[in-house]
């Protein structure tokens, strides 16, 4: 395993981070889950990232028990916060980055991630309807309380990751990372979202680098889905991965089979380095079925992909990658979400 600086910070962490978004808690057992968390801990990932939403809590049960008899310094736990979480009814203020959210929201996570901190404690969306003040007072306070050791954002736009850093300075604290989608096919943050990070001393632990699972180029166009794949996972899965299943993105796939073979490497592994490539990018989150698919994933680690393959890769999927920038606050709830 390679490791990188969190950014500008003193923190590292290895450059493949194991999510567990989907599969821990919901999609799969729990003892795949945990047999995945080992297989991670045994290819050398020490980097953990999850969410309290993840199975509305359940996700950070599984991997704090798959964590379970690990020494903690060796490892780095990052989870967020803003999304409803935990047993119905919900009340009106179980959402979002106020003050109350975020310092009940904190407590939960820790119980059952079973440990004292997390180490990045990350704003899983922006919060319309908050003062940025008053959510980086109360991320600023999480730190003093020794509960999360930096912060970070997840899908916020170049703008609003710069107001943010400012309030963090002035408070004291690191505001350390951004956590967007990033892969081949979706590359919204390269115009705005990279340049500001790289001048504020931001890194990014960048999401769904293969796409879900398309970029390891296991769909085919006109093909039955995989069975027991992510498209075919009514409980999540199907929803959110069906935006890359459209036979020209599939198509276009396929075409970086070649590439991937004259490099020597898997469909996967070629997917994960594309993202390590840029220099902006802290670590690829990666999230995993089976302890098999762990294995694969890693030997991207510490791969340099030559300038003419990457202009390869860039020419086979010009006509279906997402470049857009406006598209990087897409997911932003526009209403208050309860
Ligand atoms: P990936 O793009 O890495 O997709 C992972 C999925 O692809 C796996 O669950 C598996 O699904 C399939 N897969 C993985 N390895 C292989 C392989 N070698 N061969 C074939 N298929 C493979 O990332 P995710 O979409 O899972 O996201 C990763 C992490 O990013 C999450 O766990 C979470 O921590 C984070 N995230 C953050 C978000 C945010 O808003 N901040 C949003 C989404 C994710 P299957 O086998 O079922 O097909």
């Amino acid at each position: 395993m390679e490791f990188r600086y969190l950014g500008n910070s003193g923190l590292q962490i290895s450059e493949i981070t194991y999510g567990n978004w989907l599969t821990h808690g919901s999609q799969v057992e729990n003892d795949v889950a945990t047999a995945c968390v080992h297989a991670a801990l045994d290819a050398g990932i020490t980097s953990f990232d999850t969410a309290d939403v993840y199975a509305n809590g359940k996700a950070e049960t599984v991997l704090g028990e798959a964590l379970k008899g690990q020494r903690r310094e060796s490892l780095e736990i990052f989870t967020k916060v803003y999304w409803p979480t935990g047993p119905d009814p919900k009340g009106k203020n179980d959402t979002g980055l106020s003050r109350k959210h975020i310092l009940e929201s904190i407590d939960g996570s820790l119980r059952r991630l079973q440990t004292d901190y997390v180490d990045l404690y990350q704003a899983h969306r922006y919060d319309l309807f908050t003062p940025l003040e008053e959510t980086m007072q109360a991320f600023a306070d999480v730190v003093r309380a020794g509960k999360a050791h930096y912060i970070g954002v997840s899908e916020w736009t170049a703008d609003q990751i710069r107001a943010a850093h400012g309030l963090a300075q002035d408070l004291g604290i690191s505001l350390v990372s951004s956590q967007p989608q990033y892969s081949m096919l979706w590359r919204v943050i390269e115009e705005e979202v990279v340049p500001t990070s790289e001048e504020l001393g931001l890194g990014q632990i960048v999401w769904s680098p293969m796409a879900q699972g398309v970029l390891s180029g296991k769909y085919l166009p006109g093909a039955e889905l995989p069975a027991g794949s992510r498209a075919t996972d009514q409980a999540g899965g199907a929803n959110t991965i069906k935006r890359f299943l459209g036979d020209d993105v599939l198509a276009a796939v396929q075409d970086l089979k070649p590439i991937a073979s004259d490099l020597g490497l898997s469909m996967p592994a070629l997917a994960i380095a594309w993202v390590l490539q840029n220099k902006n990018v802290s670590a690829a989150l990666v999230g995993a079925s089976r302890p098999e698919q762990v294995g694969e994933n890693v030997k991207a680690a510490g791969v340099v992909i030559p300038e003419d393959a990457l202009a390869a890769i860039e020419k086979a999927l010009a006509g279906v990658a997402t470049t857009d920038p406006a598209l990087v606050a897409e997911s932003t709830p526009k209403q208050r979400v309860v």
